[in-house]
């Protein structure tokens, strides 16, 4: 699954940092958006996650989240993020930066999750940024902002649009600091989160890919696992017993 040396370096390490993506999630039923079942009613993820959709159509927008939304409320965290979860108790320091806007590492137990890309499950006005946690029907009604009238909209960051800035500069010191960095279930080609890894390189960190298919990054991983997530980490955990029995 992975080769000795680079457990070994995992084993030992004190600092490690995992990138996911919806690869990480699709092993509990959220599709990805670039899997064949990424697709709403026939619009590609791209046409429906931006600031020029929603004004235009913002009622499909919402249509689109909404479905989406209940999609996930209805899923559970999978063996992957709960091996996360493990894992962060073995280290010194251990945080995920997530391109996902599903919660599932949180809700799966995970404590350092930094969210480049928002969270499907809040809403914030569409002008002021003012939170909003109101549950609606977008059919009937989308509700306005309290404080200056704008539309509500989801809180995640949608094409075209700057990351969170405290997410994105904490995401960047994490990955040029760690020791070990595991890219997982990104197709990488989503800016900036698709220069982590690189970013990794320059620093010390060893990075591993694991993906079941090839991404642009593949060839410049130090190692690569085509298994899927939710096998790849709940074994990884397994050896990492040792470590747990205090050994290293
Ligand atoms: P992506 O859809 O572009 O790529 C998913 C990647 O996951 C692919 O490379 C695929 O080979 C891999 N994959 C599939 N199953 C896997 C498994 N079991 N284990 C490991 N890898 C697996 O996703 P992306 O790179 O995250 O970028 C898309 C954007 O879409 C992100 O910005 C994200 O916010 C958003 N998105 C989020 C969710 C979510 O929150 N669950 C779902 C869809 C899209
Ligand atoms: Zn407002």
């Amino acid at each position: 699954m992975i080769n000795a040396v680079t457990l070994n370096k995992i084993k030992t390490a004190r600092v490690i940092a995992v990138l996911t993506g919806a690869g990480i999630s699709a092993p509990s039923g959220i599709p990805t958006f670039r899997g064949s079942d990424g697709l709403w009613k026939n619009y590609k993820p791209e046409e429906l996650a931006n600031s020029h959709a929603f004004s235009k159509n913002p009622q499909l927008v919402w249509e689109w989240y909404t479905w989406r939304k209940n999609l996930i409320r209805n899923v559970k965290p999978n063996a992957a993020h709960y091996a996360l979860v493990e894992m962060e108790k073995l280290y010194h320091e251990f945080n995920i930066i997530t391109q996902n806007v599903d919660n599932l590492h949180t809700l799966a137990g995970s404590r350092r999750v930094i969210e480049l890309h928002g969270n499907i499950m809040r809403s914030k006005c569409s002008k002021c940024s003012k939170p909003y946690v109101e549950e609606f029907d977008p059919r009937l009604h989308i509700p306005q902002c309290l404080i200056c009238g704008a539309l509500i909209r989801p809180e995640v960051v949608w094409f075209g649009e700057m990351l969170p800035e405290a997410a994105i500069h904490d995401a960047r010191k994490i990955v040029s600091s760690c020791e070990i960095l595991f890219v997982v279930g990104t197709s990488g080609v989503v800016e900036p989160a698709a220069s982590l890894p690189f970013l990794a390189k320059t620093g010390k960190a060893v990075v591993i890919e694991v993906n079941p298919d090839i991404t642009p990054f593949s060839p410049h991983a130090d190692e690569v696992s085509r298994i899927p997530a939710d096998q790849f980490f709940p074994r990884l955990v397994e050896s990492l017993a040792v470590k747990r029995e205090g050994k290293y």
